[in-house]
């Protein structure tokens, strides 16, 4: 089962206001972020995050990136 990871506490329908930071690093990307109110986040394997890369920042560049939600540093919270 996969998701979509776009929404966050600070964005939703403002798409240029993602937080989320991809930055390249020897070996692959490093993702940094949180996301809130996604439809099958309790149960994803899979997941396409929108993030900001720093690759283009004068133009606020964005990737969207498939990820593994059973990566070391993925975590899933309840949201009350
Ligand atoms: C059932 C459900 C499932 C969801 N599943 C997912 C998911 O799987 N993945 C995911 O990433 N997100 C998901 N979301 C989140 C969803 O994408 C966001 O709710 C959506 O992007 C709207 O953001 P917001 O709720 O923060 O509203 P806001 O962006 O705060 O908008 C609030 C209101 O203001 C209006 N508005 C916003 N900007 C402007 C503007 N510039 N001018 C005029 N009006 C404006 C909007 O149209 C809206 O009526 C889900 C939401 C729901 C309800």
């Amino acid at each position: 089962m996969g998701g979509t990871s776009l929404a966050e506490p600070g964005a939703g329908s403002d798409f240029r206001a993602i937080a989320t930071t991809a930055r390249k690093v020897e070996g692959g990307w490093l993702l940094d972020g949180e996301n809130a109110w996604l439809t099958n986040a309790a149960f994803a394997e899979i997941t396409l995050l929108y993030a900001q890369t720093d690759s283009a920042p004068e133009t606020k560049g964005f990737a969207v990136i498939l990820i593994d939600t059973n990566a070391p540093g993925f975590e899933r919270l309840k949201i009350h």
